[in-house]
């Protein structure tokens, strides 16, 4: 006669035997359900949603550098900048976001290193 396989519990510690594939006795099959809906939940989170703000922004400003344009010139952002820069209080709302050029974001790094620190 077949004999199925009877293998120990998956969870730590538990001293049952399963014949199920998912490798967990009748009292911990939950924890099986969890391991599942564990692994799809993952691809919605993980990674810093930094990104998808930035995203946001740029398309918001239309890949184009707000400082630049406020000078009456057209130049295609690479990045986004905060307005109220973190150390002086600025948060990572929408309104204190703008796209801004390498070369704008530069020039104000730079603006900011020294008056920050004398
Ligand atoms: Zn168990
Ligand atoms: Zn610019």
């Amino acid at each position: 006669m077949p004999a199925k396989a009877k293998r120990p519990c998956r969870s730590p510690g538990c001293r049952h035997t399963t014949t199920e594939r998912h490798g967990y006795c009748e009292g911990h099959a939950h924890l099986a359900t969890g391991w599942t809906q564990r692994r799809r939940g993952q691809s919605g989170r993980g990674g810093r949603p930094w990104r998808r703000i930035r995203d946001r922004i740029l398309q918001r400003d239309r890949y184009l550098c707000q400082p630049c344009k406020r000078q009456g010139r057209i130049t295609p952002a690479t990045e986004v900048d905060h307005i109220v820069n973190r150390e002086a209080g600025g948060t990572d709302a929408d309104t204190n976001l703008e796209a801004i050029c390498s070369a704008c974001h530069k020039a104000k790094t730079a603006r900011e290193s020294q008056s920050g620190r004398g």
